[in-house]
Parts: C-alpha cells; structure tokens; sequence
C-alpha cells in the first residue's frame, strides 16, 4: 500500500513531466476544457477509469460513485450530485458520448444484493445501491437458482442497464440522443478476466470491445 507521502511524491513526477514548460497539452487545457465524453464509473480503486482507458487529462468527464449508478431525473430539494454533473457535460461542454462503465466483483452491486449494508441503520450505502434494485429484482427473478456469484455478475450488468434506462428520463440528454448528436454506452470490466466488455442493444448482451 502507497504511503500518503508518495502520492505526493507522484504528484512532482507528474507535475515535471506532464505540466512542465513543454507541455503543449497542458498549455491548451489551461485555455479550458473540450472533453469528448462523460463516464460514470464506479469509486472502487481498482477501476480508475483513466488509467483502464489510458487517457490524458481532458479527455474525459468523469463522476465516481458507489456502483456507478445514474439514478432517475428528480426535480426536489435533495442534493443531485450526478446529475449536475450530467447536466454540466451534456448542456455546457456538449460531450458526444455517456459512457456507464461497470465492472466485476463490485462492493456495491455486492451490498445491494446482500439486502443494503449491514453497518448501521442510517448507512448511506443501502439507501444509494437501491437505485438498481429493479435490476437485482429482475436478476432474482430470471436467475433464482443460480449461484450467488452468478447473480451477482448479472446484476452488475443489469445494474448498467438501469443507469442507461435513466439517463433516459433527463429530458434534455434524451433530446440529444434521439436527435443523434448524443450517444450511450454501456461498458463492463472484468477484472478476473481482464477484458472489457461493451452492450449490444442488437443482441441484448455484453460482447467484448477488444
Ligand atoms: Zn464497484
């Protein structure tokens, strides 16, 4: 395990590499941002969407959470930390694609289906992975003699489904996407396996991209 000094001492290795006096990249992102896409990925430190995808800084807008889950439009006085940032890549920086990225062995997709989290009764974890309980709903139902780590492999692809079922209800992305200027995707890594893997409305399962 990295100790805290040595992401720091990582920091310095990229601030003389990456944004020294010879980086024409960085001389253009300090004019703004331009990215191509906006990816909902999952907080787990194994999934680092930049680092799976080898890209540079201001190439992707990225939101980070448990299970990457999008959850359905609501207009009301809660806090909506996902959407704001899918209101902000879609309406202000006109990314031309949303890319809902998934993986094996999620903590997340893990707790929903063992019924919430079992750390306390005002635990935000079970409150949160609900979002995809029609996906683990739908899992059980289709799937209810199988393995649990079957089921649960499942339901973290289904989980997919769902977020890109609710991006759906934010009116201005739909708007988007049904005139073409917007495209979704749904996309699941495998961290065993090593592979990634893409959603294919066509045949209704994942195909590997690579
Ligand atoms: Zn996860």
């Amino acid at each position: 395990m990295r100790d805290v000094k040595e992401f720091v001492a990582g920091f310095q290795r990229f601030q003389s590499g990456a944004i020294g006096p010879d980086s024409a990249l960085f001389d253009e992102l300090r004019q703004g941002q331009n990215p191509r896409a906006i990816l909902i990925g999952c907080s787990d430190s194994r999934v680092d969407p930049a680092i799976l995808t080898d890209c540079v800084p201001g190439d992707l807008f990225v939101v980070r959470n448990v299970a990457n889950l999008v959850p359905p439009c609501e207009v009301d006085a809660g806090y909506h930390g996902v959407s704001a940032a899918l209101e902000y890549a879609v309406c202000h920086l006109n990314v031309s694609h949303v890319i809902v990225l998934g993986h094996s062995q999620c903590g997340g997709i893990k707790a929903l289906m063992d019924g919430g989290c079992s750390c306390d009764e005002h635990s935000f974890i079970g409150r949160w992975v609900n979002i995809a309980e029609k996906a683990k709903e739908s899992v059980l139902q289709r799937l209810h003699d199988k393995a649990p780590a079957l089921q649960q492999r499942a339901c973290e692809q289904a989980s997919i489904l769902l977020s890109l079922e609710n991006l759906m209800t934010f009116p201005w992305l739909r708007q988007r996407v049904e005139a073409g200027s917007l495209a979704l995707h749904g996309w699941y890594f495998d961290l065993r396996a090593g592979t990634l893997s893409g959603y294919t409305p066509a045949t209704g399962g994942f195909d590997l991209l690579t």
